[in-house]
């Protein structure tokens, strides 16, 4: 995974720029096979002071609240961009999945859908 962070000051409020390139592994709920899932994030996070703020904030910034203790610790601040890339039913690409072809003997039962905190797990392992 290769990451970059930039601290630096907007006005007189805090930003942090991060980048973020890397590959997740995550399980087809259709066939239930493993894929990488690419993701490319690049956002500015400006520190807000709560909610009303952060719903003024300027086009191209995403809102970051300062945790209790006032101090911000990287590595939540690059899971939590992780998390928002991990799509609600992760599936192969269109016509990349096995089940595609299979799809006629399928039935429709619905699957388990697998807690998205346990990708990010193995992810950090
Ligand atoms: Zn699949």
């Amino acid at each position: 995974m290769g990451y970059r962070l930039l601290f630096t000051m907007e006005g007189r409020a805090p930003v942090v720029h991060l980048a973020l390139a890397t590959t997740l592994r995550l399980r087809c709920q259709r066939c239930l096979e493993p894929f990488g899932w690419p993701v490319d994030t690049d956002v500015r996070l400006k520190w807000v002071g709560g909610p009303l703020e952060a719903e003024r904030l300027d086009p191209g910034f995403e809102p970051l609240l300062l945790p209790e203790g006032g101090l911000v610790n990287p590595r939540d601040l690059i899971e939590d961009e992780l998390l928002l890339a991990v799509p609600q039913v992760p599936r192969h690409p269109f016509g990349t999945c096995r089940a595609d072809w299979a799809s006629s003997l399928e039935d429709d039962a619905p699957r388990p859908q697998e807690n998205p905190f346990a990708v990010l797990a193995r992810c950090k392992r």
